[in-house]
């Protein structure tokens, strides 16, 4: 008896806060550094005045031309407002359109640094929408949907404050997560979303990170082999075999860089050199990838990262590190290689092999982030 009348206290306490914050909002940066940007929303909406707590309305239908006015007020068309606004559809099952793409719930623009910016603020159920057909083939087998489903949204809940200094949470673009809004979602990723609800992956009382990539190579890395982490990484992101991706495209890689090309990108990230006449590889960590790069040019010689190496000059040429050759040509250097991306993470070629040989998504969350607990998280 005393247990039922726990059970319904706690039902009753966790409905109150349940009631106040009853899901997790994310915004998400969608324009940015801009003069000007076209807004429209089919059955019109409200322009609300944040500062000034006035609305106004915004007529239907019209493409709408907003533009930042030298006063720092947003005019929209001949009615101008003090930044920052936002806006939203009037009718409930209706969107705002910026720049022609539509986007769920509503939409703040400000003016920040003498340019506009754009701010979709809206569930992050509706975000992990938006964003999973474009990070995984919604074509792919429903549990490696469902996998890709918990890590963005475990990704995204530990990264909310990534770009606070811009006035949002998150930006659209694959330095956070890349972000179509409506148009891109397909029902299969938005079931994966559905079907995963509020669930993230946890270590240790915390939100995991979830890191993830498109094909490891046939062996997944340690995230201190890659970037410059201050702190040692934890045990379910450390390098692990993968038997699962060994038949993904992105198995072999071959490409040819131009000298002239590599140079100029080094270049742009800081590295200046003068033309490149050898790369050697220097040395390889356990998992197969290179650790330095001995590049020698005309002034000299630059050791550098791999890792480092691979993200300067282009990381849709040099797939990964885990390189089989770097030979000298004429024309530049050809780099062949296995597996796509920096291979921390989950490998999510391997992810999809695992699904459709039958494994559920927390069998394959599981054996990519070894050690993580998927909880029901309470927004
Ligand atoms: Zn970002
Ligand atoms: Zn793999």
């Amino acid at each position: 008896m005393r247990r039922i009348f726990f059970v319904v206290f706690l039902f009753q306490t966790m409905t109150v806060v349940a009631e106040e914050l009853p899901y997790d909002t994310v915004q998400v940066g969608i324009v940015q550094n801009v003069l000007s940007m076209h807004v429209s929303c089919a059955g019109g909406g409200y322009v609300y005045e944040l500062a000034e707590g006035t609305q106004a309305g915004l007529p239907a239908g019209d493409d709408i031309l907003v533009k930042l006015l030298d006063d720092g007020r947003i005019a929209f068309g001949d009615i101008s407002y003090r930044s920052p606004v936002r806006i939203a559809a009037a009718g409930n099952d209706d969107l705002i359109r910026i720049n022609g793409k539509r986007f769920h719930d509503t939409i703040n623009i400000m003016a920040q640094n003498g340019h506009l910016t754009a701010v979709n603020e809206l569930r992050l159920e509706d975000y992990l929408c938006g964003i999973l057909p474009v990070e995984a083939d919604p074509n792919w087998a429903p549990e490696s949907l469902k996998v890709q489903a918990v890590a963005s949204r475990t990704y995204v809940l530990r990264n909310m404050r990534r770009h606070e200094k811009d006035g949002f949470d998150v930006c659209d673009t694959m330095h956070c997560q890349v972000y179509g809004g409506v148009d891109c979602e397909d029902v299969r990723s938005n079931n994966a979303v559905a079907g995963t609800r509020n669930e993230v992956l946890m270590y240790q009382g915390q939100l995991a990170q979830t890191l993830f990539h498109a094909s490891c190579g046939g062996c997944t890395e340690n995230p201190n082999n890659v970037w410059s982490w201050d702190a040692e990484a934890p045990p379910y992101l450390r390098g692990r075999r993968d038997k699962y991706c060994r038949n993904s495209p992105h198995q072999d890689w071959k490409n040819l860089v131009k000298e002239d090309i590599m140079r100029k990108n080094l270049t742009k990230a800081g590295y200046v050199i003068g033309t490149i006449q050898s790369i050697k590889i220097e040395g390889t960590d356990s998992s197969g990838r290179a650790k330095k790069l001995k590049i020698k040019h005309k002034n000299g010689v630059l050791e550098m990262k791999a890792a480092s190496f691979r993200l300067a000059v282009d990381p849709w040429i040099i797939r990964s590190t885990m390189f089989k050759k770097i030979v000298k040509k004429d024309a530049g250097f050809l780099f062949s290689g296995y597996g796509w991306g920096h291979g921390v993470g989950m490998c999510q070629w391997g992810a999809k092999v695992m699904a459709e040989r039958g494994k559920d998504y927390k069998e394959i969350l599981k054996y990519y982030y070894p050690g993580t607990t998927i909880e029901k998280r309470e927004p």
